[in-house]
C-alpha cells in the first residue's frame, strides 16, 4: 500500500508499522504467538495475534524508528524486567533517560497516530495531537523539558501464597492504551493530557506538557541527563485503570468464560 508517511510525508510504500513494539507482544506469551487480549466489552478474554500493525511509515522512517527508539527501549525494559526479577524494585539499570523518553514518546505518537483497531480508543484533540507531534520532532535532550514519562512496574502486594500474581506473570497483562485530559486544580480548564498502556510488565505514563515541580514530585517520572533508571511498583488492584482492563480479563478466564481458542490453549496447558 502507497500513501504519505506519516513521519516525513513523503509519497511511499508504507510499511506495516508497530506502535507498541512486536517485541512486547511476544514477550507475553513467549513462543506461542499469541497474547490474552483484554476484552472491551463482549466479556470474554480472547487469544489474539494482533500486534497493532497498520500501514503508517515509509521504509527509511520504519527502520530509524526501529534502530533509535523501539530496540534500545525493548532492550532497556527486558533488562530492567530481569533486574527487578532478581533484585526487587530496587534493580535498576543504566540507560539514557533522555533517550528511553524519546523512544516512549514515539510509541505514543505512533499510537496516535496510528488506524490500527487496537488504538481506537486513544483521541486526543487536535491541538494535544499537534502538541505530541511538535514533542516528537525535538531532539532527544530536549524532550523531557516538555512532557513526563514515568515507567510503573506492575506488581500484586498479595503475597504469591494466598493467590497474589507472581512478578513473572506481569508481561503477560495487557492494558490497550488510552488517553485521558488532566486537570491539575478543580475549576481550571484541562490543559495537561496523559496517555497510558503496559508493555513487558510495565505501565508506561506520558503526560504533556510536563508536569509543574510539586506534582511531578508527587508523581515520580524519569529526570533528564541521568542514566539511573528505576521503575516504581504499581499495585495493580490499586490503579483503577489497570484493575479495569486487567480484572475484567482475569474474571472472564476464572469464570469459564473464554472464547473456544482460549479454552483449547488451556486444555493444552494443564494436560502438558
Ligand atoms: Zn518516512
Amino acid at each position: 500500500m502507497e500513501g504519505n508517511c506519516a513521519y516525513c510525508f513523503k509519497y511511499r510504500p508504507l510499511m506495516k508499522s508497530h506502535a507498541i513494539p512486536r517485541a512486547a507482544f511476544k514477550a507475553m506469551l513467549a513462543g506461542k504467538g499469541n497474547a490474552i487480549g483484554i476484552p472491551y466489552g463482549d466479556g470474554n478474554a480472547h487469544l489474539t495475534s494482533d500486534s497493532g500493525d497498520a500501514p503508517l511509515l515509509c521504509d527509511l522512517c520504519e527502520q530509524q524508528f526501529n534502530r533509535d527508539f523501539d530496540g534500545p527501549l525493548t532492550n532497556a525494559l527486558k533488562s530492567l524486567e530481569n533486574e527487578i526479577l532478581v533484585n526487587g524494585f530496587r534493580g535498576s539499570i543504566t540507560f539514557d533517560s533522555d533517550q528511553l523518553a524519546h523512544s516512549i514518546v514515539s510509541i505514543a505518537w505512533r499510537i496516535c497516530q496510528s488506524p490500527a483497531h487496537m488504538y481506537s480508543e486513544v483521541n486526543l484533540s487536535g491541538i494535544h495531537r499537534a502538541e505530541l507531534d511538535r514533542l516528537m520532532r525535538l531532539p532527544s535532550k530536549r524532550i523531557l523539558q516538555d512532557c513526563t514519562v514515568r515507567i510503573g512496574r506492575l506488581s500484586d502486594g498479595r503475597p504469591v501464597g494466598s493467590g497474589g500474581f507472581d512478578q513473572k506473570l506481569m508481561n503477560q497483562f495487557i492494558k490497550a492504551p488510552e488517553a485521558h485530559s488532566i486537570r491539575l486544580k478543580p475549576h481550571r480548564k484541562a490543559k495537561h493530557f496523559a496517555m497510558d498502556w503496559t508493555m513487558f510488565g510495565f505501565l508506561i505514563h506520558l503526560v504533556v506538557p510536563r508536569l509543574p515541580y510539586a506534582k511531578r514530585k508527587e508523581f515520580g517520572g524519569l529526570k533528564s541527563k541521568t542514566t539511573r533508571i528505576r521503575a516504581m511498583p504499581v499495585d495493580i488492584f490499586k490503579y483503577r485503570p489497570v484493575v479495569d482492563a486487567l480484572v475484567a480479563g482475569y474474571a472472564a478466564k476464572e469464570d469459564g468464560r473464554l472464547s473456544p481458542s482460549l479454552k483449547k490453549r488451556e486444555t493444552r496447558k494443564s494436560k502438558g
